[in-house]
């Protein structure tokens, strides 16, 4: 058959559109994606004869999927953009798959927030205008023990805020190996150089001594800063200046000690056998005048700077105009205000906020998961050319929190027979609720600590998709 006559075998937008099943979808799915999606099925079959790959007889077999495909690319259209995934990589704050995950519990006080009106900025006490910032403000003094707190949109806003309160056309004096870089974007040299301060470093990169410091202090320094260099580290011949040092230079020119935590942990992880991470309120015991942190590393909340420390400076960083431009949505301070309430209970803490739990969750449990998964995948998935294994492996802090730490877990090992395993790897980000999994040395691994268990069933439906996925393209 000529070209011509193919062409007139590809149906009209029309008649598609009376078809039944995509008739059903008009209430689900907006015309407008029903048709688009049409019209680039059919272009893409005219294209596929222009272009001289197809005879008659595909032509006939793509007409009968044709709908199939068009109901598929229609659905993908219509499916939001930013989606849940599966995380099986065992990095649980994975900067890429969204952080710390919160509570459902906690989500529930932010959906009651968010779907009612709220005493955002109302003082129900006293019947008149409130500030966003008293909510958080009791429950942050009472956890960290420091006099006063604030919360904006990030960490890096916090430390530009604190910058540009505190130091601003003035000195401030870090340690040139602190001088770090935070997934790409955030540098902290930067990020002073934009609030108005001047960044004095000095040291070298593998040491800093407390004369270092002291040598740089003139009439216009505005405060030290310490910045906790969580994401890497120095090994070998090396020396930092620790915050009992810098409070004794702080004590004797009357200046402010700044500090950037980073991570912002309320709990001393030494417990789970990591390594002792400095927490807030170690911070503020210690006399540090402001502290910054994230709300969303090791935290496990929301995306939030906090600030806490001594109520003077707090006070003239509410007054800076750039609090407004950072400042923080009801969604944030309801997350935040119900994580941190967990931390009043030290157990429930651990229990409830997925990123401690995930940290602190034991190799009896990892193995009872494990198995649980295996044989879930072993009973439902019959295709000789993939096997599985548990597996002992390592999961990761991630979020450039303990770079160094390798925490011992189970993983399922899958490993396949004559299939391409980035394909495989491929196919599995490509199911429904994608799954992202970690290839190492030719095998698939899924680190136990990063999934739940009621994510079990969508592994093994995604792994069974991936399956037939590679078998269609053979
Ligand atoms: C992560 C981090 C930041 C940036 O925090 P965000 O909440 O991602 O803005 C700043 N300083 C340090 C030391 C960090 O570890």
């Amino acid at each position: 058959m000529d070209k011509k006559n193919l062409f007139k075998m590809i149906p009209k937008v029309d008649d598609i559109l009376d078809d039944d099943r995509i008739n059903k979808l008009q209430d689900q799915i907006p015309r407008k994606l029903l048709v688009d999606s049409i019209r680039e099925e059919i272009d893409a079959l005219r294209k596929d004869i222009r272009d001289n790959t197809m005879d008659e007889e595909e032509v006939i077999r793509r007409n009968q999927i044709l709908v199939d495909l068009i109901l598929k690319r229609a659905e993908k259209k219509n499916a939001y953009k930013l989606r849940r995934v599966v995380n099986g990589t065992g990095v649980i704050i994975h900067t890429n798959l969204g952080r710390s995950l919160i509570d459902r519990q906690v989500m529930e006080h932010v959906f009651d927030v968010a779907i009612n009106y709220s005493n955002l900025e109302f003082d129900l006490d006293k019947g008149e205008r409130g500030s966003r910032y008293s909510h958080l403000k009791d429950i942050i003094t009472e956890i960290t023990g420091a006099e006063d707190a604030m919360v904006v949109n990030n960490n890096a806003a916090a430390v530009m805020l604190v910058l540009s309160t505190m130091a601003k056309d003035r000195e401030v004096i870090v340690s040139i190996g602190e001088l770090i870089e935070i997934g790409g974007s955030f540098r902290i040299p930067e990020v002073m150089e934009q609030s108005g301060a001047t960044l004095k470093a000095v040291g070298t990169t593998n040491k800093t001594h407390l004369h270092d410091y002291e040598r740089a202090i003139n009439e216009n320094t505005a405060g030290l800063m310490k910045v906790h260099t969580s994401n890497y580290r120095i090994l070998g011949f090396t020396s930092s200046v620790s915050i009992d040092e810098l409070f004794t230079l702080k004590e004797k020119y009357n200046l402010p000690l700044i500090e950037d935590l980073g991570s912002g942990v309320l709990v001393d992880l030494s417990k789970f056998g990591l390594e002792y991470e400095p927490t807030v309120q170690d911070s503020i015991k210690k006399g540090v005048d402001v502290v910054t942190f994230s709300g969303d590393k090791l935290l496990g909340g929301p995306q939030a700077g906090i600030i806490v420390g001594k109520k003077e400076y707090i006070d003239k960083m509410k007054k800076n105009p750039l609090t407004r431009a950072f400042r923080v949505d009801k969604f944030t301070i309801a997350a935040l205000e119900a994580t941190l309430s967990l931390y009043l209970d030290e157990q429930a803490a651990i229990e409830r906020i997925p990123t401690l739990n995930m940290i602190s969750m034991s190799l009896d449990e990892l193995n009872y998961k494990a198995q649980r998964l295996y044989d879930g995948l072993i009973n439902s998935i019959k295709d000789n050319s993939c096997s599985f294994k548990i597996v002992d492996d390592y999961s990761e802090v991630g979020g450039g929190s303990l770079p160094l730490e390798r925490i011992p877990t189970k993983a399922i090992k899958i490993s396949l027979d004559g299939v391409s395993i980035n394909q495989f790897e491929k196919a599995l980000r490509e199911y429904d609720i994608p799954i992202i999994s970690r290839i190492y040395k030719d095998n698939i691994f899924i680190d136990l600590r990063t999934v739940r268990e009621d994510e079990f069933q969508i592994i093994i439906d995604g792994i069974q998709f991936g399956l037939n996925r590679l078998k269609g393209c053979i």
